[in-house]
């Protein structure tokens, strides 16, 4: 195990295969074919760049390393940003020269660090800065932490809150306007759902955006009403627009860098190297290369551009994969239907328990289809936010024509969620080579909302097990806020299936840890065109990795989340140490 590492002639080769897409390779990758290629060169003083010594080896360690080739390994070597070589402490060992530093990993486990492939990290710092996070577990708790904030907040101000989750709260019940209403009169308030497609909302709020009880519902969205006919404050999908354009977006730049700064933070303390932000803009790109311009961006970044700026971006000449291997140009990102955790997903059967509640198209084709081809014609990626079977197939129609009428070579179209999935559907994405995202933590972290979908239905959402049979390469996703992103978190959820009270969801489509790991780094690599840069230990890759309190391999499954991270490397600097 490990001490010999030959690539087999099936296996990957990922640095002489050609180029298909993604960010330029520099030339030291065009070099290394194989490690062992890699070390004769050494030898052999061929053409290099400067930094052949390693800077950092990490010995003695339990390396697993989604390398098909040599799956285990004892240690590694590191220049400057990225791993020089992976083999046994003997043949590593070997490389060092006399300003290599050496840690001794005690025998601990490290994998590739985790790519969280579907979040919205820019918007949730900014969130964690300036909002109550209502996170917690009463109304009267959110009332009490909304209080807080309204002492502090000038009346007539807006006073807003995150993450409230109707499942999570001891009175078993919705936020009502009257709920709102007791925290104050004077301030609008405008609390947002975890999921992020439901709002709630106080009285001053609907009479500052001048919503009245007979006020018609806007396309794709709702009011909520009461029996008698009376605003809730409950608003769902669109029709948070009135408030949203009310909202003052205050933040300054430095806002929103500090936001990405405490996010990057936040995620890399979990093992987290990179994250896909699905749902970006230009604010927001200037926000991460801010914060990477002033040291404090941990965690690497590919950013998804909301469709409302795509316009703007393709006149700017950008398109996918512009930027650098800290900070990328992603996809576009387009919006076909409702969420799973407020249970508004577009679904072909009703909810359990409301026959007549199929769940919410957002988009209706013609208007994606349009979206996309602006985007498919401009070179760029797409990643469309489909949960409900019936949005997933609305949104495969629309990447089909695309390929039907403009085929691009390898535009690894994308499923955001991709939820509810049948043998169908399955096959559909499997030929048009789609990646789904589907939400990692979900079973464990929402189980109890899974009643809502059925026992039967479960066994065909987050559909691991089947995509990966298919021959898919489905990602690791937390879409944090609406889920937890901590990747063991993930793990646990994906191996087994069972949510925080124990119960089980769609039990047929857990998958092994080592699939776990797989989908949690070399797919999210994938899935941003950068499988040959990340999510594998191999020389020539960046060295992003973490290191582990146990071994996942060696814990039972329903113990994977109290795994703790010790350490968190990107580009061969420890960005976490516990
Ligand atoms: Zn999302």
């Amino acid at each position: 195990m490990g001490n010999k590492r030959k690539r087999a002639g099936t296996g990957p080769r990922p640095y002489k295969t050609e180029r298909r897409g993604g960010p330029p390779r520099p030339p030291f990758f065009t070099l290394a074919s194989t490690r062992r290629d890699f070390i004769g060169m050494l030898g052999a003083g061929l053409l290099l760049p400067a930094r052949t010594e390693p800077d950092l080896i990490l010995h003695n360690g339990n390396f697993i390393t989604m390398d098909a080739a040599q799956p285990r390994a004892q240690s590694v070597a590191i220049a400057g940003e990225r791993l020089l070589a992976v083999g046994s402490n003997d043949e590593v060992r070997a490389l060092g020269g006399a300003r290599t530093r050496r840690v001794d990993l005690g025998g601990k486990t490290a994998t590739p660090g985790f790519i969280d492939a579907h979040s919205h990290p820019a918007s949730a710092g900014l969130s964690h800065l300036r909002e109550v996070d209502c996170d917690l577990r009463s109304i009267s708790a959110i009332q009490q932490a909304l209080r807080e904030r309204a002492a502090k907040t000038p009346a007539g101000q807006w006073l807003l809150g995150f993450k409230y989750d109707d499942t999570k709260t001891a009175e078993n019940r919705k936020l009502t306007r009257q709920d709102l209403d007791a925290v104050s009169a004077t301030h609008p308030i405008f609390i947002t759902h975890r999921g992020g497609h439901t709002a709630y909302v106080n009285t001053r709020a609907l009479e500052t955006a001048g919503i009245k009880e007979d006020t018609p519902d806007p396309p794709g969205g709702q009011f909520d009403h009461d029996e008698r006919g009376r605003l809730t404050g409950g608003l769902r999908e669109q029709a948070t627009g009135p408030f949203r354009r009310l909202i003052p977006s205050a933040a300054t730049r430095e806002d929103r860098r500090a936001g990405v700064a405490l996010i990057s933070q936040m995620m890399s303390r979990t093992g987290i190297t990179s994250v896909h932000d699905t749902g970006g803009g230009p604010d927001d790109l200037r926000a991460y290369q801010d914060a990477l311009e002033t040291g404090d961006l941990r965690v690497r970044v590919y950013c998804f551009i909301r469709q409302a700026s795509l316009e703007r971006m393709i006149s700017a000449g950008v398109r996918t994969g512009l930027g650098n291997e800290w900070v990328r140009v992603g996809g576009v990102k387009l919006v076909c239907d409702g969420s799973i955790s407020e249970r508004t997903a577009r679904l072909s059967q009703p909810y359990i328990g409301r026959p007549n509640d199929y769940g919410i198209l957002v988009t209706e084709e013609g208007a994606l289809y349009a979206a996309a081809r602006q985007a498919h014609e401009a070179g760029w990626q797409i990643g469309t936010h489909a949960n409900g079977d019936v949005a997933i197939d609305q949104t495969l129609r629309v990447y089909e024509r695309l390929q039907r009428e403009m085929p691009r070579r390898d535009p690894r179209f994308r499923l955001e969620h991709c939820t509810v999935v049948n043998d169908a559907l399955i096959k559909r994405i499997k030929d048009l080579g789609a990646i789904p995202t589907p939400f990692s933590t979900y079973v464990y972290y929402h189980g109890e909302k899974m009643r809502e979908y059925g026992g039967d239905r479960l066994n065909s959402m987050f559909a691991l097990r089947s995509l990966l049979d298919a021959g898919i390469r489905p990602t690791q996703a937390s879409d944090y806020p609406p889920g937890p992103f901590e990747p063991m978190m993930a793990l646990q959820s994906e191996v087994s299936r069972t949510d925080i009270k124990g119960t089980v969801w769609g039990p047929r489509q857990r998958i092994s840890v080592e699939e776990a790991i797989r989908v949690g780094t070399l797919n999210g690599a994938y899935a941003s065109f950068e499988e040959r840069l990340k999510g594998s230990l191999e020389p020539g890759k960046l060295a992003d990795l973490v290191v582990l309190g146990r071994d996942p391999f060696q814990t039972p499954p329903n113990e994977l989340i109290k795994i703790p991270i010790e350490r968190t490397m990107a580009g061969g600097r420890w960005v976490f140490e516990s």
